[in-house]
């Protein structure tokens, strides 16, 4: 499963910046995950509960902001956000010049460590 991998690597992440910050633990990670990253969030947060097992993040809360996607438009200069699942057509002027500008991507927002 693809969030597996998702998970190892936010964990080592996680494990890297707590390092970095001469931390002994992690208390909480927020994350936000994008509508179109292709991550799923439940899925997720699942494998993280088997994955955080005996590493720095093993006592840690995950929270998930999920983030609509966005669009924005190269005909109208407009920013929208997308109707349903089509993100290839502009929703005010019917435009398909458009850039997926948001939802697109899963971001380590933030640790919390002690
Ligand atoms: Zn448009």
């Amino acid at each position: 499963m693809h969030e597996f991998s998702v998970v190892s690597s936010l964990l080592e992440n996680c494990e890297q910046i707590a390092k970095d910050n001469q931390a002994s633990k992690v208390l909480a990670i927020h994350l936000e995950i994008g509508e179109r990253s292709g991550v799923n969030a439940d899925l997720l947060k699942r494998a993280f509960l088997d994955f955080k097992i005996g590493s720095i993040c093993e006592d840690a809360e995950l929270f998930i902001r999920l983030v609509k996607v966005k669009l924005f438009c190269e005909n109208c200069k407009q920013s929208s956000q997308a109707v349903g699942i089509n993100y290839t057509q502009c929703p005010l002027c019917g435009s398909s010049s458009i850039a997926i500008i948001e939802g697109n991507e899963m971001l380590l927002l933030r640790l919390e460590m002690e």
